[in-house]
């Protein structure tokens, strides 16, 4: 068997593996390049295989850096199924559909080629076949593939595959991206059992996160501070689990009395319809979240809180002066309602903006964090006169502890070859150092485009 990874490696993002046995050839995931200039370049190029001998595709969970190129797959051919959640399907719905707004807006502004069409992606959502977790299911004859909770966001999964080749079996396991610890809503990381080959992402391989139990806490001071100043609070906030987490905490503060009297706003069209997935699967939360859904509490709503319609509805509460907490997309700055408020939002100084996630370098979101005073937003001068605070406790990805604990699991057997991918190199070269210190296994960190004999 082989096995050859395109992006993901050596790379934050732009999941995809193709495997090849002797009978078949499917990819683990099929995501869009994001983070970097040539991005876009990257993403629009064929691919390096013949897509039209693709026997069926594994989807570990729809953050657009797993699932993007899924519409470019099936408009260059691909004519199979498509396997993932319930859940992740509903989500890759939405997100598509965004991915290509996103792309049709880039077209009027700034005269890029559109990728795919919002007919590609719906026919990429057509071809897909959904799982629920721990059903076994085989794609083709003599492959079994097992969908287990990952942890990371609703419906994500780590992905167990059994390939019968000759007389032998050969187990691989693709973790997907693993969740953080005390995750408030879904359910926490499976374990596995025992592989023969793993392939796990990196993307905090070495880094510790700092606060988790506490990150409620640090929220709330945030948010009183900025109060008590007569001020309000904006929220860069990601469209998936993010939103929800704070919205989860949000609910327990003003429930039990310690937020008072202000008013909340979500403003993300895309987070208002990942809320309504997330709403339609509480099967997939955690028993802490099921027990305060059955005594009453709606979890994602309180008094006083307001989802944003529409563009109109944005404005108002844009250009409305009285203290209030608003949510608005995109995380990192980069597009989305969020940019409408900076500009005002910023030059008060009696604002916070609360960022709960990690930003990407040379963005504004970077700036800020950092301090700077000034910063441009299409092309014009803003002044950054509020306050800036980071939480970075609300990240929906494992630190290098819980990825460590995820390999050291895997006992029976333990796996022979692990590619380390999914990470900048850094992330990648530090995980790799710590674990072989616990696992006799062999560590690689693949190339892109290098085949591997497993
Ligand atoms: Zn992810």
């Amino acid at each position: 068997m082989e096995i050859t990874f395109y992006g993901g490696s050596h790379e934050v993002t732009g999941s995809l593996a193709l495997v090849k046995t002797d009978k078949y050839k499917f990819l683990v995931d099929c995501g869009f390049f994001q983070g970097n200039e040539n991005d876009y370049y990257r993403n629009k190029k064929d691919f390096d295989f013949n897509v039209k001998n693709i026997d069926f595709v594994l989807l570990t969970h729809s953050h657009l850096d797993h699932c993007g190129r899924l519409p470019l797959l099936v408009k260059n051919g691909f004519k199979n199924k498509i396997h993932c959640t319930p859940a992740t399907k509903d989500i890759a719905y939405y997100i598509l559909l965004d991915s290509v707004s996103i792309m049709e807006n880039n077209w009027k502004r700034y005269n890029r080629p559109i990728i795919y069409t919002q007919d590609d992606a719906l026919k990429a959502i057509g071809h897909i076949k959904t799982h629920n977790y721990y059903k076994t299911f085989s794609p083709v004859k003599d492959v079994f593939v097992t969908f287990k909770d990952a942890g990371h966001i609703l419906g994500s999964s780590i992905i167990e595959i059994t390939v019968q080749e000759k007389e032998k079996s050969h187990k691989l396991v693709f973790s997907g991206d693993i969740g953080n610890t005390l995750t408030p809503i879904i359910k926490s990381t499976d374990f596995i059992n025992g592989c023969d080959t793993l392939i796990i992402e990196s993307t905090y391989g070495n880094r510790l996160h700092k606060g988790v139990d506490r990150r409620k806490k640090d929220l709330l001071s945030a948010i009183n501070a900025a109060i008590k100043k007569g001020g309000s609070v904006l929220i860069p906030a990601f469209s998936i689990e993010r939103t929800e987490e704070i919205l989860y905490d949000l609910n327990d503060l003003i429930n039990n009395g310690s937020i008072k009297n202000i008013p909340v706003y979500l403003d993300s069209p895309l987070a208002k319809n990942i809320l309504k997935v997330y709403k339609k699967y509480k099967n997939l939360f955690n028993d802490a979240a099921l027990k305060k859904i059955n005594s009453g509490d709606d979890i994602f709503d309180f008094p006083n809180f307001n989802i944003v319609d529409d563009a109109n509805e944005s404005l108002k509460v844009i250009n409305d002066k009285s203290p209030k907490i608003v949510m608005a997309g995109s995380g990192m700055l980069v597009g989305g309602r969020i940019v409408n408020y900076l500009p005002i939002f910023l030059t008060q100084k009696n604002n916070m903006v609360v960022f709960i996630s990690f930003q990407a370098k040379n963005t504004n979101g970077e700036k800020l964090v950092k301090g700077h005073k000034t910063i441009y937003i299409d092309g014009k001068k803003v002044r950054v006169k509020c306050d800036i605070a980071q939480i970075s406790a609300y990240s929906s990805h494992a630190d290098k502890r819980k990825l460590k604990s995820f390999v050291k699991n895997i006992k029976h057997p333990e796996p022979n070859n692990i590619f380390i991918n999914h990470g900048d190199v850094m992330q990648s070269l530090g995980f790799k150092h710590d674990l072989a210190k616990i696992s006799r296994a062999k560590l690689t960190i693949p190339k892109p485009g290098k085949n591997y004999l497993i």
